[in-house]
């Protein structure tokens, strides 16, 4: 059956070969890997997309797995054949190809909600057991409805998986906090390019725990993960406030990150905007909702190209007082230095709030851009380099704005746990920036080419200027790039990837290792 599969991936390239083949082959590949899930080898478009919409493939086939026994076999499969890869597929929400594999087998991790989610008892509190395949935004609203409890450390938008995250590292306001997501597991399920089922965690085969969080899909893939978790407050207040100067906005913001918990926010996040009106770009975008009277008088008194939205968020439950929750809020805003009258806030339940992306999504969806292409790019840039950083990139580079947010939030080193495979700039303060460019086919805007261009121009600017700055969801093609990204950990990364995954089947799309090739 592999020979027969081989001959098929290295001939196969017309149509109308695809057309001969039926059911039978299907099924036939499905005894050949032993699988209970389903394998597709016709309706295969979507697992050649991605989010980013840059880059496309053409997988041999997409594989939806029944549990992890079907996870390792198509891994065992794979490793018999003389090319085959396997690439994991969370939701697809990568940029740049990470999680296609070309003329390899996909698996489509993504559970449905239904699956469940076990509460345990913890040592020191609680946690839940979730699929690698289940969406954030499911995890959060069976939590919540079942337990009352919740996870701790979160992302933006929530419909990623799991597995997708804990193989980056998920990062957003509470991770001043609590750290990324990968410092938020105690414990996972891992079928490693070895074909072998493994259960890791900080005592319990430790390198491989490691290797696997941050570690871009290349040692092993995410079966289940040990989530902590709290319980969750009813509600949030959400606040805006606008800062013309970015040495007081990041001063602000470096002083709520560091003040411990109970002294400041629940959640600490801001963005960059541009000076203007413009609906999407500029002043609009600091509204929180579109009930709001909204006076840029404040704003036109200067004439910096751009402005600084700091946000933060304050959880409390239904039986708090408002006039406690409004002397907190007082409190804690009364040490800020932000515009006057730019105050803006909203109070919504915790889901809602968690929630809050996907109302952004329904209405990208509905003007069409949401399927057009993002070339995003993610760094940490360190404290050291974050006021150049600005002068160069947001205030000239970037002054007109992107067409979509652009985030620069600070986070601290010592809630990361170093031995993770993720890599990140020197000192305890660095910022996370998110450029999520949107393109909309229906104005005028420059090519997706000239967008990648100046993304490049950004790194090499930083590059350049000696910056201290790592890319977060990292894009490289060559081995020298990744290299240097790992910098001293990159020793440390092959050797792991010599263990766990040999003969680099795993997570093609990240273009780091290249299958070995056992018919040459
Ligand atoms: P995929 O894109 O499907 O996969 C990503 C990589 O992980 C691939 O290499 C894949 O092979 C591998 N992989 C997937 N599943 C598994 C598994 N179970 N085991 C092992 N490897 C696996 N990131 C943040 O940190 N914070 C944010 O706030 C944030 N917001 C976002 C908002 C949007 C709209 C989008 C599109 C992305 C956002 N991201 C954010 C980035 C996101 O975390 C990454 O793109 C992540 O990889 C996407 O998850 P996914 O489940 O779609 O994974």
């Amino acid at each position: 059956m592999i020979a027969y599969l081989e001959h098929f991936v290295h001939e196969n390239d017309s149509d109308a070969m695809l057309q001969q083949e039926d059911e039978e082959t299907a099924s036939r590949l499905c005894q050949a890997m032993d699988l209970q899930g389903t394998i597709d080898y016709r309706s295969t478009g979507y697992a050649g997309k991605d989010f980013g919409g840059l880059h496309a493939s053409t997988p041999f086939a997409v594989i939806r797995p029944s549990g992890t026994h079907d996870i390792a076999s198509v891994i065992r499969f794979a490793s018999q054949s003389p090319n085959l890869t396997v690439a994991a597929r969370g939701n697809g929400h990568s940029i740049n190809g990470q999680a296609m594999a070309n003329r390899g087998l996909v698996l489509d991790m993504k559970e449905s909600s239904d699956a469940g989610i076990d509460l345990i008892r913890y040592t020191d509190g609680y946690a839940v057991d979730v699929g690698g395949g289940a969406l954030w935004e499911d995890v959060l609203r069976w939590c919540v409805s079942e337990f009352g409890y919740s996870p701790r450390s979160w992302t933006d938008y929530l419909g990623l998986t799991v597995g997708g995250t804990l193989s980056n590292a998920g990062v957003s306001g509470q991770t001043f906090r609590y750290g990324p997501q990968t410092s938020n597991v105690t414990e996972l399920e891992v079928v490693t390019g070895n074909g072998d089922t493994v259960i890791c965690s900080d005592t319990q085969n430790s390198e491989l725990f490691f290797s696997v969080l941050g570690g871009l899909g290349q040692f092993g893939i995410i079966t289940r993960a040990r989530v902590l978790v709290q319980p969750a407050p009813d509600m949030v207040r959400w606040i805006r406030v606008v800062y013309s100067e970015f040495d007081e906005f990041t001063q602000d913001a470096e002083s709520l990150i560091t003040q411990s918990e109970g002294e400041s926010f629940d959640y600490v996040e801001g963005f960059v905007f541009v000076n203007s009106d413009d609906p999407v770009n500029g002043w609009p975008s600091v509204l929180l909702h579109p009930d709001h009277a909204f006076d840029p008088t404040p704003m036109t008194r200067f004439d910096n190209p751009v402005l600084y939205c700091l946000e933060v968020a304050l959880h409390y439950n239904k039986g708090n007082c408002s006039t406690t929750v409004d002397t907190r809020v007082e409190k804690l805003l009364g040490r800020l230095r932000f515009m006057e009258d730019t105050q803006f806030q909203v109070d919504l339940t915790y889901v809602d709030f968690l929630l809050r992306v996907k109302e952004a999504e329904k209405q990208a969806k509905a003007n069409g851009i949401w399927d057009t292409p993002h070339p995003w790019l993610n760094l940490f840039v360190s404290k050291t380099s974050i006021m150049d950083f600005d002068r160069f990139v947001f205030k000239k580079i970037l002054k007109d704005g992107i067409g979509g947010p652009m985030l620069v939030y600070p986070i601290l080193r010592s809630k990361w746990d170093e031995r993770a495979s993720i890599v990140l700039p020197e000192g305890e303060i660095f910022y996370i920036v998110a450029l999520l460019r949107f393109t909309n086919p229906y104005q005028k805007s420059p090519s997706v080419r000239d967008l990648v261009s100046q993304n490049q121009e950004i790194i090499q600017t930083c590059v350049r200027s000696g910056f201290d700055f790592k890319l977060y969801l990292p894009h490289y093609n060559t081995e020298d790039d990744w290299k240097q990204h790992f910098g001293d950990r990159w020793l440390w990364f092959v050797e792991m990837k010599s263990r766990y995954d040999p003969m680099a089947i795993l997570a093609p799309g990240q273009k780091i290792f290249t299958r070995h090739d056992e018919s040459c």
